[in-house]
């Protein structure tokens, strides 16, 4: 294949964003609106205020686990554990549902404003935060990527006759039926990604995309063991794509930095074998190629790891960027440039100087 044809293979493929609960946290590191925090799996009840619930239960686990605690209270059978589960749900939901966006801009928004509709963000958690950024995006572009909701979300409706789904205040794009309100699902150890509708249409998503995305980046998710089922999909479907052109694509990790890369590998392992080693792991948003080259993100990577290209974008998302009327501004060229079909980057000074390496 010449190096040409490849480029502009590259070029049109899409970028899958896995989100789990550390995205989440890294995009309120300051909690919500009112400052009400978000939390990982392990002190998730204790980190929210919600110890109380286990009140008058004793459970055989000692760990501090969500996922962990629930998993034994869905397989006991007594009255109690039973009443206690179905409180647990009940303040899930109202806890997830109360988290507001903060005003000034997240990585949320300009993860979703890095984007365009070609690509996808899948997510594992429940906060609807992404689903309030994205109300806000739309003021600024409505070519922007598709979500999906692996586990369900407290924002997210689906219409029961139609199969569509959308932000939950909608209505049907089809009948015009209001959205009934999504299924959480909650973390067992045989998790049911078949039986309910909208979440089989939510995996089928990524499916599609985890079979067809150059590049895939994984934004706080851990792999928990008790997701051996998602693993073993993400691993199936990815090897569904063309040897030849799957091996140049590229696995990318955000990670908050308390995570050592043998820990990230042990995670991650099988798909770095996948993309014949071609990982970067960052401890920031900011040093993701979402951020370094924004709505262009397979152009820049062509660019970078296909044509050799040295350079840098001269458009990047900064952790500085706090306004939206900035960044308005700030991606307003390639916006205009969108609506003409041009997708190029911006490169910035080191253009100049860039090297074809010859690859
Ligand atoms: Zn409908």
């Amino acid at each position: 294949m010449e190096k040409g044809e490849l480029e502009d293979i590259f070029k049109k493929r899409s970028h899958l964003v896995i989100l789990g609960a550390g995205a989440t946290i890294a995009a309120l590191p300051n909690g919500d609106r009112f400052g009400k925090k978000s939390s990982v799996m392990n002190d998730f009840l204790s980190n929210l205020g919600l110890s109380s619930i286990l009140d008058g239960v004793e459970l055989k686990t000692t760990s501090t686990n969500i996922e962990d605690i629930y998993s034994e209270l869905y397989e006991r059978s007594d009255e109690k554990a039973i009443q206690v589960r179905e409180e647990l749900e009940k303040q899930v939901y109202n806890y997830f549902s109360s988290l507001r966006i903060p005003e000034e801009p997240t990585i949320y928004d300009l993860l979703l404003l890095s984007l365009t509709e070609k690509d996808c963000i899948v997510s594992f958690n429940w906060d609807d935060i992404l689903i309030q950024a994205f109300q806000r995006a739309k003021k600024i572009t409505s070519n922007l990527p598709r979500l999906a909701f692996l586990h369900g979300n407290v924002g997210a409706g689906y219409c029961k006759e139609c199969g569509e789904y959308g932000a939950r205040r909608n209505r049907c794009h089809s009948c015009g039926s209001y959205f009934i309100p999504a299924p959480l699902l909650y973390p067992v150890r045989e998790k049911d990604y078949h039986t309910h509708k909208f979440i089989f249409n939510q995996w089928e998503v990524l499916r599609y995309f985890i079979a067809s995305a150059a590049v895939v980046t994984v934004f706080g998710y851990s792999a928990p063991k008790t997701d051996t089922a998602a693993i073993e999909i993400f691993k199936d479907n990815f090897l569904k794509f063309g040897e030849n052109v799957r091996q140049l694509d590229r696995i990318e990790i955000i990670e908050a930095p308390n995570k050592t890369h043998e820990e990230i590998y042990e995670s991650w392992g099988d798909f770095i074998g996948m993309t014949h080693g071609h990982i970067n792991i960052h401890h920031s948003f900011f040093d993701s190629l979402l951020a370094e080259f924004p709505r262009r993100t397979m152009e820049g990577y062509t660019h970078r790891y296909i044509s050799g290209y040295w350079g840098s974008s001269a458009i990047k998302f900064e952790s500085s960027d706090n306004s939206f009327t900035d960044i308005g501004k700030k991606i307003a060229p390639l916006l205009e440039d969108e609506e003409k079909d041009i997708l190029e980057i911006y490169p910035d000074n080191y253009s100049k100087n860039s090297i074809d390496n010859g690859y």
